[in-house]
């Protein structure tokens, strides 16, 4: 059963949570070099050598859990499902603790956090890097007081309540900036996707116009020629449509586009795919098993044009003409329609307001 691109809204669920993880592995690609700097900081003697395997077994386990959450689909509950706070606040975490035993070299290692909200730019807004700030702030702050009380002959607290103030004025200026980066990204990425959809679809019927179909159709000759079931595509024309315009004006004439594109979407299925072809013709492309199965999907379309009732056209309404066939093996995007098109032919020339298969289905069907 052939699965074009659905003739409603392109699956975008798989591809968000594929993003997810990606970015989630980009964020623990950080952690690795980060684990390569303890070890040798360890190794210098500036932290004790359990630190980095204790660390290292901490944080993996926390970003296997996030892993785990976006596999099973878990995250999808959550208010933000890419869970972009939560895994900074994790780092901010992870970076406290660096800090609370980096001893001497505790101000060179505050560059960490800096780092932890540049990530922000691939999500957040000002307000919720300003909290991560905020939050990276009130870690090291942390970090100073349990120092004082745990191990006041080690620390200078006037060092570290300047380091302090550098880190938090440092934060107060990155954060405005980095979400300030992060909103032109987003629009960005909007207008992006807003380029794509104008650049596949028909502006006036809002379904997939002819460049898209033309992809779609050599994608699935490519999938028939692989071993894919063959599909089955239609052109549909609909019936004296000169007419309606003579009679009605070019306005009712978009108004009959758009109601006979949204009443064919209404009865398709997800796996079945319709585009606008030209003018007052659309093509199709379906799943059916046989010749029998075909006449029966193309005539139910057939019927639920006609069904239409659009009040402008009353008494005499719309219908449409249907050529359909059935790939064959060495086909071409041109041969495919060819074909469609002269079984049109004969739909029109039989009376039109009916549906035509190409001869070899035609005689299968018997
Ligand atoms: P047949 O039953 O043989 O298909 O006859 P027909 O009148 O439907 O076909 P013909 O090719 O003679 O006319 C098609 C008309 O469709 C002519 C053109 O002005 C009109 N048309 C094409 N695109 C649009 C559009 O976007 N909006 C409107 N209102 N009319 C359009
Ligand atoms: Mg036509
Ligand atoms: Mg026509």
């Amino acid at each position: 059963m052939p699965s074009p691109t659905p003739a409603t809204q392109p699956l975008q669920f798989d591809s968000r949570q594929k993003l997810r993880c990606r970015r989630l592995l980009l964020s623990v690609a950080v952690y690795v070099p980060c684990a390569l700097m303890l070890v040798m900081v360890s190794w210098l003697g500036f932290l004790p050598p359990w630190f980095t395997p204790a660390w290292a077994a901490i944080f993996t386990c926390t970003n296997i859990l996030f892993f785990g959450l976006i596999r099973t689909n878990t995250n999808l509950r959550f208010k933000d499902p890419s869970m972009t706070m939560a895994q900074m606040a994790v780092a901010i975490g992870a970076v406290a603790f660096i800090l609370y035993h980096a001893g001497a070299i505790r101000g060179g290692l505050l560059m960490l956090l800096l780092v932890i909200i540049l990530f922000g730019v691939l999500r957040l807004s000002t307000a919720e890097l300003l909290v991560m700030g905020a939050l990276s702030s009130a870690a090291y702050a942390a970090v100073i007081v349990l120092l004082l009380v745990n191990q006041p002959e080690q620390v200078d607290p006037r060092v570290e309540w300047v380091q302090w103030a550098t880190l938090t004025t440092t934060l107060a200026v990155l954060c405005p900036l980095v979400g300030y980066m992060s909103k032109v990204r987003r629009r960005l990425s909007e207008s992006l996707r807003t380029i794509k959809d104008m650049a596949q679809r028909d502006a006036l019927t809002g379904i997939f116009n002819r460049h898209h179909m033309g992809e779609t159709l050599d994608r699935e000759i490519g999938r028939c020629e692989r071993g894919s079931p063959a599909f089955l595509a239609l052109i549909a024309d609909i019936d004296h449509f000169k007419q309606i315009n003579d009679n009605h004006g070019h306005l009712v004439g978009d108004q009959v586009l758009k109601a006979v594109a949204a009443g064919t979407r209404e009865i398709l299925r997800k796996s079945d795919y319709m585009a606008r072809y030209g003018g007052e013709e659309f093509v199709l492309i379906l799943a059916a098993d046989g010749p029998a199965e075909a006449g029966a999907a193309c005539e139910r379309i057939r019927a639920r044009v006609e069904r239409l009732g659009i009040p402008e056209l009353q008494p005499q309404g719309v219908t449409i003409s249907i050529g359909a066939t059935f790939f064959r093996h060495g086909d071409t995007q041109a041969s495919v329609l060819g074909r469609a098109d002269a079984a049109l032919y004969r739909a029109k020339n039989g009376g039109r307001n009916r549906v035509e298969l190409d001869e070899i289905a035609q005689a299968a069907a018997g």
